[in-house]
């Protein structure tokens, strides 16, 4: 079972993949617990590129090729074995990320990273994929908080501005409503247990479902 993670700043998956990883444990799975981009050894010397360094260091295009050239070796090495082996797969992030921040955010168009899906990983899925969504003004307040000492992720932040980020969050509906079989909008605000118990809820139908 392959499960991601979406949504935009400060949306709070993060702290929910922790949350479901335990559910699942005490349900006697495996899991794993891996995120985007990394999640390899190989990925996440691609991450250290993508998100190091001068924020303007990559164009749009080469961005979205090394975040698929990440994500394949994240595939191969880690997401497909573990799956093989019957553990469940929890991901922060993974393609529809991609579709969300370089072809809505940064405007290469949702088919163009389709394509490059197909390409770099054969369209390889989630069986399941959460998206939480909330306004994005109560989003960068809370990463506005997580990122405060970080210079690097905060050029990040300065250079999009808040139409890059309602741009993220209509694009991560469109995706949703795109593919509803596989994707499920999650209210993301509210306390974390509220949030948790949304997401339990929807795994559950989903799975049993
Ligand atoms: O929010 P999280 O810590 O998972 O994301 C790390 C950063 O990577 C985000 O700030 C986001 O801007 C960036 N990212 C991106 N394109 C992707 C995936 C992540 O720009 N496809």
């Amino acid at each position: 079972l392959f499960i991601s993670f979406e949504g935009g700043e400060g949306s709070g998956k993060s702290t929910q993949i922790r949350c479901l990883e335990k559910w699942f444990r005490n349900q006697g799975r495996d899991v794993v617990v891996t995120r985007e981009p990394g999640g390899s050894p190989g990925a996440e010397e691609i991450r250290t590129l993508l998100l190091t360094g001068d924020p303007g260091r990559w164009d749009a295009v080469t961005e979205a090729l090394l975040m698929f050239a990440s994500r394949r070796d994240h595939v191969e090495r880690t997401i497909r074995p573990a799956l093989a082996e019957g553990k469940v797969v929890l991901c922060d992030r993974f393609a529809d990320s991609s579709v969300a921040y370089q072809g809505y955010g940064h405007g290469l168009g949702a088919d163009y990273i389709r394509n490059l899906w197909q390409l770099a990983i054969d369209g390889f899925k989630p069986d399941i994929t959460l998206i939480f969504d909330l306004p994005i003004e109560i989003g960068l307040e809370r990463a506005g908080a997580r990122f405060a000492n970080v210079s690097a992720a905060e050029d990040r932040f300065e250079r999009m501005g808040l139409e890059f980020h309602q741009r993220l969050r209509d694009g991560f509906r469109e995706i949703a409503a795109a593919e509803p079989e596989r994707c499920c909008v999650v209210d993301a605000l509210g306390d974390i247990d509220d949030v948790t118990a949304r997401v339990i809820e929807t795994v559950k139908n989903r799975i049993v479902g």
